[in-house]
């Protein structure tokens, strides 16, 4: 039998090692009177403080697969400060691991990146585990959608007060409806009162084992509101955002039909070579937080599509000072821990190959793909049309510019030039970016890219293009002397006004565009959006980053500003 996992932080247990899962099925499953709760629901979904290991989880999907009707969906959301790690996880559950095969498998197999925010994982078109990492007083005003039973499981009320605030409370109190439950291990008096002034009605009940009590309970409050989920859904453009979506929808059990006049990436995702990469700020932000949580989807996404992906990380250069200071600044505050690493030139010269004469930020889980193979790995087994949507069709624009509609978003031409390798160049091992980037060579030609015109249209590649890509690139490493210009691509990326992407619902519709040129990993976690605001689900993204998506925005920033004006 494996040690107890034991948290010397709050000098407390994870769980008993002994009957860790007989404590789970006593205080939290019959706690909330699962498997009973859930039957004749189309949807259930559990909200979880403390996620550790992911024993409740685990225990509660394996309960929800045996008991549920087929169908049925369960939404799982949970938070947590102090992410362990995969070996970590599966240490701690040894005593279990027959038993939980083949769900932990499935778990760590998906098992996020540790960095701050939400994380979206899907198993077989019935489970959506949304796992926040970030401390649960932040955490839980960020959560959307609709939850029925509650796991309040972190440490000792004594050891860890921090976790069973006021604000925790009433933040599970909003995110309740009528009849929605809770259960915890604790009969702790101040939380037995938190709970009852955010409007739950609270019960003592039989604790585990030696513990005399326990708390359970449910709230009263607004009805809750459910709408069915459509079959199908048409999805207007076949490039990232389109197929992306396609593929994802179906991994919560909505199918989806591609149309396109052109076919599968014939526009900007049709690029040979992308790079994975979130767009930096100094600050962590509700934009910052969606490209770390695109970004980790990605990761655990992409390498099972092939599509050429290696994941050879990506070095960005500090061209000046300022760029300089917004790294250090991005690197302190975004919180990736040793996935986003500041270098001297030293440092940054052994990573990338080849000699780099200033700081750099390194970000080891970057990778490169094949974005037109991508389209292609996602849209298999998808029919796709040239012809429009039927006639009152659910649809999905997901069609660069022509998603447009009245919104504030525009092209931008880019075009990357494919050079071959030389015995020097060759050496390169990572990303490079400088503005503009090179990639690391791929079947010996590297992408080097991109312009960015905004005012230009025009579809053939420019000799002038391949000239300024390359001058560019021997500005920043110097001597590389590539010339041997293989070929070249020229393409409209769309993007808004602001320069976020835009992801929502609008006039009946959804939309997912303006993905710029981070589009490889936004569109992936736009997918996801979009298929919670198809199925009414607990989202997979931070309320305020939804909002700054959101289609909307332009419209109130603009009524924003007539109201201070008059
Ligand atoms: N449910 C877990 C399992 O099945 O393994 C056990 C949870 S353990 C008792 C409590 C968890 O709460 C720990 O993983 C700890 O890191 C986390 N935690 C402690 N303080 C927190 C906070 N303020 N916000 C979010 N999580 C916190």
């Amino acid at each position: 039998m494996g040690e107890t996992p034991r948290s010397e932080m709050f000098d407390d247990v994870y769980f008993s090692a002994e009957n860790g899962a007989e404590e789970t099925r006593h205080v939290f499953l019959d706690g909330n009177n699962l498997p009973a709760a859930w039957q004749g629901k189309r949807r259930f979904a559990i909200g979880e403080t403390g996620f550790g290991t992911g024993l409740n989880f685990l225990l509660a999907w394996e309960l929800f697969d045996r008991t549920a009707e087929s169908g049925a969906f369960l939404d799982f959301v949970s938070v947590e400060k102090y992410p362990l790690t995969p070996e970590a996880i599966r240490e701690g559950l040894s005593p279990w691991a027959e038993r939980l095969q083949p769900y932990l498998g499935r778990m760590l197999a998906q098992y996020p990146m540790r960095v701050p925010g939400f994380h979206r994982m899907v198993f077989d078109q019935r489970v959506a585990l949304t796992l926040i990492f970030d401390d649960a007083n932040a955490a839980l005003p960020e959560i959307e959608g609709s939850v029925d039973a509650w796991f309040l499981d972190g440490f000792t009320p004594a050891k860890n007060p921090d976790m069973w605030t006021r604000g925790v409370f009433n933040e599970m109190a909003r995110l309740s409806h009528s009849g929605a439950t809770f259960a915890t291990f604790t009969a702790a008096g101040f939380v037995k009162r938190g709970l009852r002034e955010a409007g739950f009605t609270v019960e003592k009940r039989k604790g585990f084992g030696p513990k005399r009590d326990m708390l359970a309970g449910f709230f009263e409050g607004a009805e809750m509101r459910d709408a069915a989920s459509p079959k199908t859904v048409h999805i207007l453009g076949a490039g990232l955002a389109g197929c992306s979506a396609a593929y994802v929808l179906r991994q919560y059990g909505i199918e989806a039909v591609l149309h396109d006049p052109h076919g599968i990436a014939a526009g900007a995702s049709g690029n040979p070579v992308g790079i994975v990469n979130p767009r930096l700020s100094a600050f962590r932000t509700p934009e910052s937080d969606f490209y770390t949580a695109a970004f980790a989807q990605a990761g655990r996404t992409l390498p099972s599509l092939g599509a050429g992906y290696v994941q050879c990380g990506a070095l960005h250069i500090a061209v000046d000072e300022e760029k300089d200071a917004r790294f250090a600044r991005a690197a302190e505050n975004w919180g990736w821990g040793n996935q986003m690493r500041r270098l001297a030139p030293q440092e940054a010269s052994e990573i990338a190959g080849v000699a780099i004469d200033k700081n750099a930020l390194f970000l080891p889980g970057a990778a490169q793909v094949d974005p037109a193979a991508l389209c292609r790995a996602y849209a298999r087994g998808f029919d796709v049309e040239v012809g429009a949507a039927p006639e009152g069709a659910v649809v999905l624009l997901a069609n660069g510019a022509a998603a447009a509609r009245g919104l504030p978003i525009h092209t931008v031409r880019g075009q990357i030039t494919l050079v071959r390798a030389n015995a020097q160049s060759a050496k390169i091992k990572t990303n490079i970016g400088y503005g503009g980037y090179i990639s690391a060579p791929v079947n010996g030609l590297h992408a080097v890219g991109a312009t960015f015109q905004k005012w230009m249209t025009e579809m053939a590649a420019r000799d002038e293009d391949d000239t300024a890509n390359l001058k560019k690139l021997e500005e920043h490493i110097a001597g590389l002397g590539l010339s041997e210009i293989a070929g070249h691509r020229a393409a409209l990326r769309t993007a808004s006004q602001d320069r976020f992407p835009v992801i929502g619902e609008m006039d009946g519709r959804y939309v997912s565009t303006a993905h710029g040129s981070h589009g490889i990993a936004s569109t992936l976690a736009g997918a996801h959006a979009i298929a919670d605001m198809l199925r009414g689900g607990i989202r997979s993204l931070g309320k305020s980053t939804l909002k700054k998506l959101a289609p909307q925005r332009f419209e109130e920033r603009e009524s924003r500003k007539s109201a201070k004006k008059a």
